[in-house]
């Protein structure tokens, strides 16, 4: 959220010089623009500042206050916020909030503001621990709103009516690319705005290449060893702001998450691999993540379910399925990396080992799948499941990118499954038995 200045104007009398308190009302419809907040600024006044109510437009502040903290205090009142003892004081209206975040009274009562604590107006008093520097608070050194107050003032700005003139539509946007290196430039260009523009890097070790007062602008990395998050602004028109974040090199290391998947395999499986609790993508300049299998692997499609190699068709985002373990026996590490378009952050790893697995499904299975054989028209294939142990098996058709194009589940009879409203192709058949998981190539033929 940011405000446009459109403008200023002065009152040329002298009547509200001094401010008298039913002066108010009068004052605030003098010259009132409809489309934005209206601040009145007054030399004297029996109060350092005042809002027009919750939810309004108008406010007015005392000259020696108009650059404190009272200004977006009283702004706060006319985007909706309350007081943070508001029903907790004594003598205030509304209902007092408890200590601690119990909802629904944090969000019934007090402010009505869940991450404002509850604030009787005395401090640190009766187990009350108060913002004591929040901007709605009466207490000195006040400087911000917490996310909490951010969202109820956009909630404001969307749906109360007095504010909907006040909104303005005409921001402009800051469209490109979230990465820079150092190699590989990053034009970003801004959308829906007038000059002049005028382009600047606020944080992080990036430079402006060229020029900086067009509607677009080049940004790169000052060195390929960096890697951090970084902002860019541009101002333009009348008073326009946008912000831009930008990451800046390649990603950080993977560090508070884990590797979750086997670290035992059998030989010539199917296993999966996600990386979990991790870093948020944002704060580490991740836009996917690479993942490498025990050497020598392959990534290859379609598998070979013949092959020695580990191998697996996608080795990017945050997890990978569908990963061969191959014949060889192959031991190695699995590894994660966040990765973006300047290279890789550093891993994390996992050990990996063939187990001695000896049993269907190991390599050399004991239990043959049943194979599919299609009826006249290929509009369907049957498996005969009746020589086979009682029980439950499953059935999964994936197409070369691993989507799932049919499911099924059947007992240990002939099972009938339908592929007519499967497109024509290569396909993976999958049958679980409940320990292990058969695969074979499905061609799909119309
Ligand atoms: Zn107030």
């Amino acid at each position: 959220m940011f405000f446009n200045q459109l403008g200023f104007d002065y009152i040329d009398n002298s009547t509200y010089y001094s401010l008298q308190e039913l002066e108010f009302d009068p004052l605030v419809q003098i010259n009132n623009q409809a489309d934005a907040i209206n601040v009145y600024i007054v030399d004297i006044a029996p109060y350092k500042g005042r809002a027009n109510g919750i939810g309004s437009q108008a406010l007015v502040v005392k000259a020696s206050n108009a650059l404190g903290s009272t200004l977006p205090h009283e702004v706060g009142h006319c985007l909706n916020l309350l007081h943070t003892f508001q029903g907790t004081a004594a003598n205030t209206s509304g209902c007092a909030e408890f200590i601690g975040e119990i909802y629904p009274n944090c969000k019934d009562c007090g402010d009505e503001v869940c991450d404002t604590p509850a604030d009787d107006g005395n401090q640190n008093d009766n187990g009350y621990q108060p913002d004591l520097t929040n901007n709605m608070s009466y207490y000195d050194n006040r400087d911000h709103f917490t996310i909490g107050q951010e969202l109820r003032m956009r909630d404001a700005l969307a749906a109360l009516s007095i504010l909907q003139n006040v909104v303005g539509n005409s921001c402009g946007i800051v469209e490109g690319d979230t990465v820079t290196c150092s190699n590989l430039n990053t034009v970003l260009t801004l959308t829906n705005s007038t000059p002049p523009y005028y382009w600047e890097v606020i944080n992080g070790s990036m430079e402006i290449i060229g020029s900086n007062t067009g509607n677009s602008v080049t940004i790169a990395a000052l060195n390929s060893s960096i890697s951090e998050q970084g902002a860019i602004e541009v101002s333009y028109g009348n008073g326009g702001l946008e912000h831009f974040n930008i990451w800046i090199g390649k990603p950080l290391a993977l560090e508070t998450g884990s590797i979750v998947g086997p670290d035992v395999v059998d030989t010539a499986s199917i296993v999966a691999y996600h990386y979990e609790s991790g870093e948020e993508e944002e704060d580490i300049g991740a836009t996917t993540y690479e993942w490498w299998l025990p050497y020598p692997y392959n990534v290859v499609s379609p598998i070979d379910y013949y092959g020695d190699n580990w191998q697996v068709s996608v080795n990017l985002g945050i997890g990978i399925s569908h990963v061969f373990t191959g014949y060889g026996e192959n031991d190695g590490y699995i590894q994660v990396m966040a990765k973006n378009k300047c290279g890789l952050g550093g891993a994390k790893i996992m050990a990996v080992a063939h187990g001695n697995c000896t049993g269907p499904g190991c390599g050399g299975s004991a239990i043959v799948p049943p194979n599919p054989i299609p009826n006249s028209s290929n509009t369907s294939f049957s498996l005969d499941f009746t020589t086979y142990p009682v029980g439950t098996y499953y059935i999964y058709i994936y197409d070369i990118n691993y989507n799932t194009v049919y499911s099924g589940a059947t007992s240990n009879i002939e099972k009938t499954v339908e592929t007519s409203s499967i497109p024509s192709g290569t396909y993976y058949l999958h049958i679980h038995d409940g320990n292990d998981i058969y695969t074979q190539q499905l061609i799909i033929t119309h």
